[in-house]
């Protein structure tokens, strides 16, 4: 495993919004909706993909909570998760949940994107995007 490849022409864009704290996505504007995961045109309609920057917002699918160390390249607990962007309803990003409790989540709720330093076992930390649950 190494870190993010912030000049891969596919999937660079995503880890330099990161990097800047921005939630992105390919998307694809005739079809007015989201190619995920990224591809050199849609495969829908054979169009050009742009990277459309989202709110953060979105819904947590589902989840687990590692509590033992099996991937020596997270040591830490963390909890796993699929979340799905508000703006685009049928993506499902593979993320982290952070700031909270595996107690506390709940299917279909609330949550917002939050940029996380990484640190893997070796290279350069790098962010990525996080989720968490809203407070208030
Ligand atoms: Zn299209």
């Amino acid at each position: 495993m190494s870190i993010p490849d912030y000049h891969h022409s596919l999937t660079g864009p995503f880890w330099q919004g990161a990097a800047q704290h921005e939630l992105r996505l390919s998307w694809c504007r005739p079809c007015a909706q989201a190619i995920w995961y990224p591809q050199a045109a849609c495969p829908h309609c054979g169009a050009a993909l742009h990277w459309h920057v989202l709110s953060g917002d979105a819904l947590l699918i589902t989840w687990s909570e590692v509590a033992a160390g099996l991937n020596p390249h997270f040591s830490e607990a963390y909890i796993s998760a699929l979340v799905s962007p508000v703006e685009a309803p049928t993506v499902r990003l593979v993320t982290r949940m952070v700031q909270c409790a595996a107690q506390d989540l709940r299917c279909d709720m609330p949550v917002t994107v939050r940029f996380e330093k990484l640190q893997q076992l070796h290279g350069e930390p790098y962010v990525a995007p996080c989720f968490t649950v809203p407070q208030g």
